[in-house]
């Protein structure tokens, strides 16, 4: 337990954990039914190419979605290059995007010669609106790329009808919105396709991993292709540009169990919350983004606000924590557009971005965060509100 400035880690204190707290889901299915699935392909020798437990995950994350096709890949990176490869408008260069969004996305756009065209946020949801992506549409638009944010999700119907009016494709980023339905429907089955991850740190753990969903045959039977080299029969290349993107049984294996897992982690995850919440509640300045309970949710990420009456900077919270090894994180920022790029963007004045990247961070979640932890990281962050004079005298003297 922590009382004053000086049990701080940052100024000489031990940390308050021994091992880091981070963001990352990190859920682990029962290891007894990981193994059961994993010989499933192991007596049968088949390890990749299309096997039997990535058939069935691809049933069952259709199922879930309610979408006729789900398409695996060997990450949600390659699952969104090759869909907007297959999508984009052809003769088009521009994709609009949010700024404040996954670290990687303009990387993915490059890989498909495409320029970002970044479009701001609407603070209230801290993700892009039909208002906000419109003014970034033009004639050279080849697609729309809507990203869920990080809590709840954006308003998938009318950015959808902005893209029909417009006649563009459209792709969801849903990687955040796994479990979650908007007032329409589940996610899964907006626009033209939605793309999910299967990586360690997201909802469906399936150690690294990604899906597309899509209600589109045409689409659907040539992303199958292009994850495979493109080839329909050996050497019968079918899919210029196909490459190897294939995702293995083993992790299929990991991704079921995991699946097997979700209702009961959905409430392991609501009871940290509801915990998260009530401890809190109290700490004037620190304000917890509320999960829509209208809707399914999560209730992965804990992430909270720093409004104006917290007394110390983000900047300096975050070192604070870090020398706690609590791996809190800085919501989304830098804002893409913030960062030096080595490649061609468009980003016009971006003022609900820019404020809003300031705001944010994400606290410790997922499999590895106990109660005691939680209480440990509320705790703590209610000391530094109470000693923040001190503290701020011994920042200024670091
Ligand atoms: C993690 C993430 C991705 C990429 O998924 P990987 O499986 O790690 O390649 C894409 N979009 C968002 C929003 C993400 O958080």
């Amino acid at each position: 337990m922590k009382n004053t400035a000086t049990d701080l880690a940052l100024f000489g204190g031990d940390s308050l954990f021994a091992t880091p707290k981070s963001t990352s889901n990190l859920v682990r299915p029962d290891i007894e039914n990981f193994l059961a699935y994993s010989k499933q392909f192991y007596r049968q020798r088949q390890y990749t190419n299309n096997g039997p437990l990535v058939q069935q995950l691809e049933k069952r994350l259709a199922t879930l979605h309610q979408t006729d096709y789900c398409v695996t890949f060997c990450s949600g990176f390659w699952a969104l290059a090759l869909a907007i490869s297959a999508m984009a408008r052809k003769g088009k260069s521009e994709i609009v995007m949010p700024s404040l969004t996954y670290r990687r996305m303009a990387d993915i756009a490059a890989w498909n010669r495409l320029s970002p065209h970044f479009c701001d946020i609407d603070p209230a949801s801290l993700a892009m609106s039909a208002a906000t992506a419109e003014t970034c549409i033009n004639d050279k638009t080849a697609l729309m790329l809507c990203v869920h944010p990080i809590v709840n999700c954006c308003d998938a119907e009318e950015l959808c009808t902005l893209a029909r009016h417009h006649d563009i494709p459209v792709l969801f980023d849903a990687v955040e919105s796994v479990y979650e339905t908007v007032p329409e429907g589940k996610v899964g089955q907006f626009g033209d396709a939605e793309i999910f991850s299967l990586h360690a740190s997201k909802l469906i753990n399936g150690f690294e991993g990604g899906y597309v969903t899509t209600n589109n045959r045409q689409l659907a039977e040539h992303l199958s292709l292009a994850r495979g080299f493109g080839f329909k029969q050996a050497d019968n290349i079918t899919v210029p540009g196909g490459m190897n993107a294939k995702l293995n049984e083993v992790h299929a294996a990991m991704a079921l169990s995991s699946l097997d897992d979700l209702e009961d982690q959905v409430i392991r995850n609501r009871e940290r919350y509801r915990l998260y919440q009530t401890m809190l509640q109290p700490i004037s300045g620190l304000q917890l983004l509320a999960f829509d309970e209208n809707q399914h949710t999560s209730y992965k990420n804990i992430v909270v606000r720093l409004c104006t009456s917290w007394p110390l900077t983000r900047a300096d919270t975050l070192r604070i924590l870090h020398a706690e090894k609590i791996v809190a994180r800085p919501y989304y920022s830098p804002a893409l557009h913030q960062k030096d790029m080595a490649y061609p963007h468009i980003a016009a004045d971006l003022p609900e971005t820019d404020q809003m990247a300031e705001q944010f961070l994400l606290l410790p979640c997922g499999h590895h965060v106990n109660d005691h932890d939680i209480r440990q990281i509320t705790a703590l962050l209610a000391m530094m509100l109470q000693q923040a004079p001190a503290i701020r005298r011994k920042l200024e003297s670091l």
